[in-house]
Formats: structure tokens, C-alpha cells, sequence
């Protein structure tokens, strides 16, 4: 099917800002409350939010085969699991019904005022609900300095980092929306040349720079899913801010991975901005440094090109931007990833939540985390009002940004701003 929503020269009715990340071929999926509190499945062009359950009423997507509540959900997963070619049709059907040409809707002012709210009156939710959250470790220059942090250069990456997409299954129940302050987490530290931990307030508490892909249903258990048809079962991707307790990480962490580190709270961006869109970004990751098993290899273009920009904010003071990345950095592709989770016959299913794993790059400012930035504490940080940093502050916000552009358009992710609040007292 031509996906023809990704048309670099529609222009729609809309008004919208030139350096918006939301142009007319982005049409993204999320999930909001409108300002009567109804909740609906919803797309974005500017900063307008369009109530798809309003468009699907007033019979706007007439001629597809669509169930009735499809858009009346709190969650995309219904949607996501209709599959690849209904998502198609309905994202060239929206950029269609907004096109500038196209009078339809541009004359309905009745049925504007149902269909279209401005950004700023309705409220994101979870665009859909994670049954199972995973997180990889797919970016080599990340891997390379935690293992140089955490084990020394000799053994910085484990030998079998190069053959297979390293993961661990985390916890679905704590990924948010961003703008939901996180809560500093508390747990048990091993404090340097001491025999036994103490339990307090995590002191190095950290984001991990990260995009995470949303599956549709992809197999029956014990079927495993192919590098070629992955994206196929991709329906779009998120920024993904994977706050992290580095202290509770450090000691915890052996022999089984991360636990209580990462549980607290991961951010997503809540827009999901589809593979489809990303479309005209396609680009190639880094080649195989070592012969790769048969069913992980993967050949073309399998990556995009997507900017990646971290910033830091004091509490009423000024931003900082601390980091600038891509997306292309990362060395096993979501592909892979896919293939690689599914070889054992693990069943996919619509909603799961795919992390990347921290994205860095070879380049100091690439680092996707403050453990890297400021190497384990060693190099703080100094910011614009002079205050140093190693890990985050309490009422610090960090904001992470992904969007990709080339002459002819922009496709953006919006901004993923978290509030980092103090331990939460218990209440006596
Ligand atoms: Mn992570």
C-alpha cells in the first residue's frame, strides 16, 4: 500500500508552525482525555489533538473495515492489533481528510467542534497498555563504558555481547506519561570499603537516553519471528526515558540484571510516532564486528535517523542541554531485536514495549546518561547558573527530545519532560 500520508508536499487547513514536530505527514497514535473527560484514541496534526472516535462517529472513515468502539478505547492496543495494512489505510485516510485540497471537514464547523481540540486542553494518557516491557542493550558505546565503570577495561564488553541483542524482561506496571513527576527511590547501597550495605535514598539517580518500539500481536507461542518480517509487527516507537538508581544498580545487580534499579519508573513520550512515518529516515547502523548467527543478520536499511537531545533544568532555573545523539548509533537494529526475543518462540503481543537500551555515541556529549557523562561521578557536570552535577537533584526535570528532518519535512516525537521529586515520605 503507498503510504500516501508520508506526501512531503500536502499541506493542510490546519494552522500550524513551520518547525512543528507534528506536521500533516506525521499523523501520530496516542491516547487523551478531552476537556468533558471522555477518553478516546487520538491523533495530532500542529497542536491540535483530533479525536479519532469523533471522525469514526460522524463516518469519516467510511470504507474501512473498522469495529464500531475501535477509537472509544483507552488504550491503542485494539487498533494496533488490526494489523499493518488497517493502520496504513487510517493514517493516508486523516492526512487525506486534512489536506488542504480536501473540503470534507475544512467546512464542518459543527463537526470541527466535536473532532479537534487544542494541544493545551486535553490530557495525555499511556497511548496503550504494556503487557510485557523489555529493555536491550543495544548500544556498544554505552555497554563499553558501564562495563569499563563497573569491571574495568579488560572485560568492559562480555563475550557475548556481539553475538545477540543482550535484554532483561523489566516491569510494565511503572512506565508513565511524561509529564508525571518520578519519585526518588530508596533501596540497599554498598557503600565503598564497607562489609555490609545500608538502606537509604538512591544518591545517583540517573535517565537512560533511549527510543522504545510498540509491537502488535506477532506470533503463536513457539513460533519466532524473522529479521525480514519484523517491522511488519512494529507499529510505532517512543522516547523512553529509563530512570535508573545506579547505587541500588551496582549492588543488586549480580548475577541475575537489573531489578529494583529500574523498576521505579520509566517516561514515554506519548505521541506514538509510527514506523511508517519514519519512512524517508531510513538509514544503515554500524557493520557487524563479528560474523553474526544466521538469524540475526540483517541486511539494508534497517535503522532511521533520529536526533536525539537530552536537557537538564534546575528548579526555576535555566535549561541545559547535555546531550546530542542518534538513534542510528545503536549497533543491533530493532529488527534484530525482534528476531532475537522471538527465536525461543516467545509470543509478542499487542501493546508490549521494546527499550533500546541506553543510546550513546563515540563522542563525550553522546553519552545517554549522566553515569557516562560525568563518568561515575568523577567529571561533574557544570551547568549555566554554575551548580555541578553528577547525578540528578531533586526537582531537576530532564527533558529528552527526538525528531528527524531532512530538507523537504520534519517528524518529531515532541518533548518527554520529567520532574524529579524527593523520596516520598511515608504519612503517619
Ligand atoms: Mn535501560
Amino acid at each position: 500500500m503507498t503510504l500516501s500520508a508520508n506526501n512531503p508536499n500536502r499541506k493542510t487547513w490546519l494552522k500550524t508552525a513551520k518547525d512543528t514536530d507534528f506536521p500533516i505527514q506525521n499523523i501520530p497514535f496516542g491516547v487523551f482525555l478531552t476537556p468533558d473527560d471522555i477518553i478516546t484514541v487520538g491523533s495530532r496534526i500542529g497542536d491540535y489533538a483530533i479525536d479519532l472516535s469523533a471522525l469514526h462517529q460522524l463516518g469519516y472513515f467510511k470504507g474501512i473495515a473498522l469495529p464500531d468502539d475501535v477509537f472509544l478505547q483507552d488504550s491503542l492496543n485494539d487498533f494496533i492489533s488490526l494489523g499493518r495494512k488497517r493502520w496504513r489505510q487510517i493514517r493516508n485516510r486523516i492526512a487525506e481528510i486534512f489536506d488542504e485540497e480536501n473540503q470534507e471537514l475544512k467546512n464542518q464547523e459543527n463537526h470541527q467542534e466535536k473532532i479537534l481540540f487544542s494541544i493545551k486542553e486535553i490530557e495525555m494518557q499511556m497511548p496503550v497498555v504494556v503487557g510485557d516491557y523489555t529493555d536491550f542493550y543495544s548500544s556498544k558505546e554505552h555497554a563499553e563504558n558501564v562495563g569499563k565503570m563497573f569491571r574495568g577495561a579488560e572485560n568492559a564488553l562480555l563475550p557475548n555481547w556481539l553475538h545477540m541483542p543482550v535484554a532483561y524482561h523489566g516491569r510494565s506496571s511503572s512506565i508513565i506519561p511524561g509529564g508525571i513527576p518520578v519519585r526518588r527511590p530508596q533501596g540497599q547501597k554498598m557503600l565503598k570499603g564497607k562489609e555490609n550495605p545500608i538502606f537509604g535514598p538512591s544518591e545517583n539517580v540517573d535517565f537512560e537516553l533511549e527510543m522504545a518500539f510498540i509491537t502488535t500481536d506477532a506470533n503463536v507461542m513457539g513460533e519466532s519471528i524473522s529479521v525480514e518480517e519484523a517491522e511488519e509487527h512494529i507499529f510505532g516507537m517512543v522516547i523512553f526515558n529509563d530512570w535508573s538508581a545506579r547505587d541500588l544498580q551496582r549492588w543488586e545487580y549480580v548475577p541475575l540484571g537489573p531489578f529494583l534499579a529500574k523498576n521505579f519508573a520509566s517516561s514515554i513520550s506519548p505521541w506514538v510516532v509510527t514506523l511508517d512515518a519514519l519512512e524517508p529516515f531510513r538509514t544503515t547502523g554500524p557493520t557487524p564486528e563479528k560474523e553474526q548467527l544466521e538469524y540475526l543478520k540483517s541486511s539494508g536499511k534497517k535503522t532511521f535517523d533520529i536526533n536525539l537531545e537530552v536537557r537538564l533544568t534546575p528548579k526555576n532555573g535555566e535549561e541545559n542541554l547535555i546531550v546530542e545523539s542518534n538513534f542510528k548509533y545503536l549497533y543491533w537494529n530493532m529488527s534484530q531485536q525482534l528476531a532475537h526475543h522471538s527465536i525461543t518462540g516467545c509470543p509478542i503481543r499487542s501493546g508490549d514495549m521494546m527499550g533500546s537500551g541506553t543510546i550513546s555515541g563515540k563522542e563525550k556529549n553522546s553519552f545517554g546518561s549522566m553515569l557516562e557523562l560525568t563518568w561515575n561521578g568523577e567529571n561533574p557536570i557544570i551547568l549555566k547558573d554554575n551548580s555541578t552535577r553528577k547525578f540528578i537533584k531533586d526537582y531537576d526535570t530532564i527533558s529528552m527530545h527526538a525528531f528527524c528532518e531532512n530538507k523537504e519535512v520534519k517528524i518529531g516525537f515532541g518533548e518527554l519532560k520529567t520532574q524529579l521529586l524527593p523520596v516520598l515520605e511515608k504519612s503517619k
